[in-house]
């Protein structure tokens, strides 16, 4: 049996780091921390916990932006994934390919998005899926499903993965792929962190264009903006349809921040704010080397039909300012204390046929009608043939088109109310039978994971059995471990 290593720590400082999340809610200690200098000191904390009599629970821990303990483990031993980067020699990241075949990363679980992102940029490449923020790790957000204004076009991160290096809860290294030892592959993608921790992820890569044009389109009504957002995501339409490269939508109400707008029609906008509760905005890109491309930007528009006239906004920024833009939103925050700070989120899927509902169940009759006024809550739609069904990820039922929905509350002072306000929304879906699904969630019983995973349940359940019997790894989602 291999050794155990001597990069363990309990000291107070590290327990304390292990015990933290961006939800700022649960805080579960660990008895130890491993600060791994390679992938064998993971495989050999598996191997003994799996191989031991009284076995212990671990959990890989990548930047922490989990927001219910999913990332902690009571009583176990915390990876800290990070750690390994340190002793990765320049090889975290490695760019292959070519031009005819495509290009690819090969990359450390423990990596950062936006280290990927800058090291392919000088290659002229990028990954071609995203989430809004890209301080998570590739484990992490590959954990999940990894979704953004991309996805309706690209498919989640979790679809643009070509193979993955993984660590069994049997301690097991094994390298998994659509055409080797598949049935891992599937598991561990959107997987929750429940069958092994990915310490390699090959990412397909695409050419990255330099430019963005990026605009904000003002509705008053949520009908006209989900039509629009649904005809531009849509296949059909006329030869010369523009199809954007990222599509999101998102309220503006009284206690939004306007900073996007120019400062000469900050009062028109408030103005409909008052006049309206809540304006509907649609966010799209298109990317652009030339003047020539730039210029579809304007084609797309035409195909939207009940915009607020005039108020369209435009910026023009570069591929990394866009892609990177919630890290100007992090600087901001943490300048004024308000990023570590407790954050009750809410992320649903709901599907299509029931999103107007949502709108005035939730949106009116909850959020403006309690004041809710400050929540960033974004919305937008996303497409089922775009996800891999054997993928471990679970969205919203049968529909080809569902929505996202995400609740994005902070608060230093009274998380709770915030708490429970989502709760009431959960509750109104259940009253009005929609069937919606949580992203990034937290159930808590096994019994509402069972009705989470639905028809997937058995399957990932046979999966733990198989690659994690003895319920080691991520204890923090509570599905297996209480
Ligand atoms: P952690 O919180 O450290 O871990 C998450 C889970 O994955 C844990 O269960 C952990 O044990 C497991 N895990 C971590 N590393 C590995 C690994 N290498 N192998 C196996 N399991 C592992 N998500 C989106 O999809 N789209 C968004 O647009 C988006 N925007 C966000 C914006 C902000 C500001 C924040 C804070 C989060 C956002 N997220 C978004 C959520 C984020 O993608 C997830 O919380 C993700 O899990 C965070 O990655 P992490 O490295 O911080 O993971």
């Amino acid at each position: 049996p291999p050794e155990p290593t001597d990069n363990l720590r309990t000291d107070p400082g590290a327990i304390k780091l292990a015990s933290i999340d961006y939800g700022h809610i649960i805080k579960e200690k660990p008895f130890a921390v491993l600060y791994p200098s390679s992938v064998d000191d993971i495989r050999t904390l598996i191997y003994l916990s799996y191989n031991s009599l009284f076995s212990y629970t671990i959990a890989a821990k990548g930047q922490v932006h989990s927001t219910w303990g999913q990332a902690q483990a009571n009583d176990g031993v915390v990876v800290q994934m990070n750690s390994l980067n340190r002793f990765r020699n320049g090889t975290g990241i490695l760019i292959s390919g070519d031009r005819s075949l495509g290009f690819y990363a090969d990359v450390g679980g423990e990596q950062m998005w936006i280290d990927v992102l800058n090291a392919t940029l000088t290659r002229g490449l990028s990954p071609v899926s995203w989430t809004d923020y890209l301080y998570p790790t590739v484990g992490g957000t590959l954990s999940n499903a990894g979704i953004s204004g991309h996805t309706y076009q690209k498919g989640p991160q979790i679809t643009n993965v070509l193979e993955l290096d993984v660590l069994t809860g049997k301690g097991e290294f094994v390298t998994c792929s659509p055409q080797k030892d598949s049935e891992l592959f599937y598991a561990v993608l959107g997987g929750l962190g429940q069958f092994g921790i990915i310490t390699r992820a090959r990412i397909v890569l695409g050419p990255a264009k330099k430019r963005v044009k990026w605009l904000r389109i003002l509705y008053s009504d949520f009908s006209s903006f989900s039509t629009d957002q649904e005809t531009l995501i849509s296949t059909t339409g006329p030869s010369d349809k523009v199809m954007p490269d990222f599509l999101e939508g998102h309220l503006l109400m009284n206690q939004s921040p306007l900073d996007f707008y120019p400062q000469s029609q900050r009062r028109k906008i408030t103005f409909l704010v008052n006049q309206y509760g809540i304006l509907y905005i649609i966010e799209v890109v298109t990317y652009y080397d030339n003047k020539n491309e730039a210029k579809k930007v304007k084609q797309m528009l035409k195909s939207l039909k009940g915009f607020l006239p005039g108020f369209v906004f435009e910026k023009d920024v570069t591929y990394l300012q866009f892609l990177n833009r919630v890290h100007d939103q992090e600087i901001e925050l943490r300048k004024k204390g308000l990023w570590d700070i407790p954050h009750p989120w809410l992320n649903i899927f709901i599907p299509k046929s029931r999103i107007t509902d949502f709108d005035n169940g939730v949106f009116r009759n909850i959020l403006l009608k309690r004041n809710f006024t400050s929540s960033t809550v974004l919305v937008y739609p996303l497409l089922r043939s775009k996800w891999d069904e054997r993928m471990s990820a679970v969205i919203a039922a049968e529909e080809e088109v569902f929505y996202f929905v995400g609740f994005l509350d902070a608060s230093a002072d009274n998380w709770e109310a915030f708490d429970n306000k989502n709760k009431d929304i959960l509750q109104f879906c259940v009253n009005a039978g929609i069937k919606f699904k949580q992203y990034l969630g937290h159930h808590a019983t096994k019994e509402e994971w069972i009705i989470h995973f639905g028809s997937k349940w058995n399957t990932f359940q046979q999966r733990k059995t198989r690659f994690d019997p003895r319920m080691i790894l991520s204890p923090g989602q509570r599905i297996f471990n209480y």
